[in-house]
């Protein structure tokens, strides 16, 4: 049997910075839209599901296109190794 869906989250807000595991997504994103935004970049990049990797997929071409020209673009292409 699978298990159940889970997010990670590591806001400063709910989770006080540290690394979180919430089994709804709608408390992820609860937590995603009060967070900063330079906090919902880190939380972004700890949520592993299939929106997730759907969101990196989808993104995904320009940065190959473009290079890793920002700091999204040089962590998205370290993720590429376990996503
Ligand atoms: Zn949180």
């Amino acid at each position: 049997m699978s298990d159940p869906p889970v997010y990670w989250c590591i806001c400063k807000k709910y989770c006080k910075g540290s690394r979180k595991q919430l089994k709804a997504y709608s408390t992820w994103w609860r937590h995603y839209r009060d967070a900063d935004e330079d906090e919902k970049r880190s939380i972004q990049l700890q949520k592993r599901s299939d929106a997730f990797r759907a969101f990196i997929q989808s993104i995904a071409p320009s940065v190959v296109q473009n290079g890793p020209s920002d700091d999204l673009g040089q962590d998205l292409v370290s993720l590429f190794s376990y996503v």
